[in-house]
């Protein structure tokens, strides 16, 4: 039988809090998630958005990783291969499978390699519900269109794409519906332990700007970029691993090819870079790997650009120009140093460390990836069951996330929607299920013309929904909903986009 979804707990906030989450990213917001269903009274804190840092700007893969078999991580490889038939049945609104095709260059990588590394892809992870990989005519199966016709032979394998900024949105939503506090522009200031308890103290709560201090038993440090500096700011914490921060960039171009599925391009110097179709009109093609310093405000550099157009252009049949790119962006991956000297070749597996301050818990959470957080809440709340006798089990891989509660697929889901709400138009049907899944039924609710929606923004968004957005999603800014929440932002003009902000601002203030 499938684990029910825990009840919601009430927070006493006389007592000291059982959990104190630092970080309103993927990772945090997933042990937020766990947390709360497993009984715990919980507050997650996030100095900007949620969303805002690492967890918005990736490749928005839930992949297994099939580059990194050449770094022998086998261990992560097939925990992620798990974890993307988990989420897919879990968000099956927010994440779809993918196909991916890789032109054969044989003077990069033989045959026999590619081969034997697809045979492990396929059966690393157990029992999938995704196709298993094949050699492909490119030219004969349709794979090629839009490559430079050289390119006739390659392989196709599955993986999967998803909302990364949703999905930890929806993470959040769920954490707070099991009766989690999620507090965005909140800044985890420090904490001291005495007596088993954690005294923190946060800036910006309600908007004013000032201190606030709370109790709690346990802190998790999931600050991803920042977890060394929130970690200097909790007293006694050590100070025991380091971290990478590795700057990824991608472009955004009009589409470069038709069909449905992706590439995954070789590179001459061993890395590989992925033209993946975007948001229908769209290619996006990324990523880079340059360590950086400067990790709170990663900007992609012309040289990125460059070599991201290079790569491109190698295989397409259209060349890549910087001039073409419309959209652009840039994310740091806080990496756990495992002292590899390439920065592309640092472990992108996770790594948790736990110690005990006057009595007090903390875990802090060093790298992962998006395909990898819910396993890694897990092993978090692992660490955390010694001090919580009472603690529930784990409960998160068989209960779906807000608005995944549905079977058949994104198609079933729009023709349902088409059937309950037959004045929506065609084209604005299909982002509102991918954006919310069942949810969208929620705040269409009782909606009986386009009228009802409110005033349209453009790009199938409607004042209802941004409505939504705000009550149920933490949405303050225009950018929360234009490129977190959606990303309607890329395909409206200034003047769409300041109507929107105009809104925001009346509806907040
Ligand atoms: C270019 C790139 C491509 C990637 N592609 C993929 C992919 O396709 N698939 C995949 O599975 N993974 C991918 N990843 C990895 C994945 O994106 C990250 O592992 C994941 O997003 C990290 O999440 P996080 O919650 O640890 O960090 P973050 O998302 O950075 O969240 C940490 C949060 O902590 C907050 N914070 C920091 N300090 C404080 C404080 N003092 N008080 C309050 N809040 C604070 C920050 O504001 C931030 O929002 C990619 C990463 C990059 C950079």
């Amino acid at each position: 039988m499938l684990p029910a979804t825990p009840e919601p707990r009430a927070i006493d906030r006389d007592l000291p809090l059982d959990l104190v989450v630092v970080g309103g990213g993927i990772n945090g917001c997933g042990i937020a998630r766990d947390a709360a269903g497993r009984g715990l009274s919980v507050l997650l804190v996030e100095q900007g958005d949620l969303a805002s840092a690492t967890s918005q700007w990736s490749t928005k893969l839930v992949h297994g990783g099939l580059r990194y078999l050449e770094h022998y991580e086998f261990r992560l490889v097939g925990e992620a291969l798990r974890e993307r038939d988990v989420l897919l049945s879990a968000a099956p609104h927010l994440i779809e499978p993918l196909q991916f095709v890789l032109p054969h260059e044989p003077h990069l990588r033989p045959r026999w390699m590619i081969r034997a590394g697809l045979f492990l892809y396929d059966h690393l992870g157990g029992r999938t519900s995704l196709p298993k990989s094949r050699s492909e005519r490119l030219d004969a199966a349709g794979l090629g269109a839009g490559l430079k016709p050289d390119y006739r032979r390659g392989f196709s394998y599955f993986d999967a794409r998803v909302d990364d900024a949703r999905l930890t949105i929806a993470n959040a939503r769920a954490a707070a519906d099991l009766g989690a506090v999620i507090a965005p522009r909140t800044r985890f200031v420090g904490a001291a332990a005495a007596d088993g308890v954690w005294a923190c103290e946060f800036e910006g709560a309600a908007g004013d700007g000032g201190r606030h201090r709370l109790r709690a038993r346990a802190i998790v440090n999931a600050a991803g970029p920042w977890v060394a500096r929130v970690q200097d700011a909790i007293g006694g914490a050590p100070a025991d691993a380091r971290v990478r921060h590795v700057k990824g960039s991608h472009i955004v171009v009009p589409r470069l090819h038709p069909g449905e599925h992706a590439y995954i391009l070789q590179n001459p110097d061993q890395r590989i870079v992925f033209i993946i179709p975007y948001l229908g009109a769209f290619s996006l093609i990324g990523t880079t790997d340059v360590a950086v310093d400067d990790f709170a405000h990663p900007v992609i550099s012309d040289e990125e650009i460059a070599y991201l157009c290079a790569t491109a252009s190698r295989y397409c049949a259209r060349p890549v120009a910087p001039a073409d790119v419309v959209w652009s962006y840039s994310g740091v991956r806080p990496l756990y140093d495992d002292g590899a000297g390439e920065a592309a070749a640092v472990t992108r597996d996770y790594v948790l460390r736990d110690s005990v301050v006057g009595g007090a818990a903390l875990v802090s959470v060093y790298g992962g990836k998006l395909t990898t957080y819910r396993k890694l809440a897990e092993h978090a709340l692992e660490r955390l069951a010694p001090h919580f006798p009472a603690m529930g089990r784990r409960w998160t891989h068989a209960v779906p996330l807000p608005g995944g509660d549905f079977r058949g697929g994104l198609a079933a889901l729009t023709a349902d929607l088409k059937q309950a709400y037959p004045f929506l138009p065609q084209d604005h049907l299909a982002g509102m299920a991918r954006r919310h899944g069942t949810v969208a039924f929620d705040w269409l609710d009782e909606a009986r013309s386009l009228a009802d929606l409110g005033e349209h923004f453009g790009a199938g968004l409607y004042a209802r929904e941004v409505d939504h957005m705000v009550a149920q999603e933490w949405a303050l800014a225009a950018d929360d909903v234009l490129y977190r929440r959606s990303k309607s932002g890329l395909m409206m003009d200034d003047a769409a986009r300041a109507a929107l902000a105009g809104y925001m601002q009346a509806r907040t203030t």
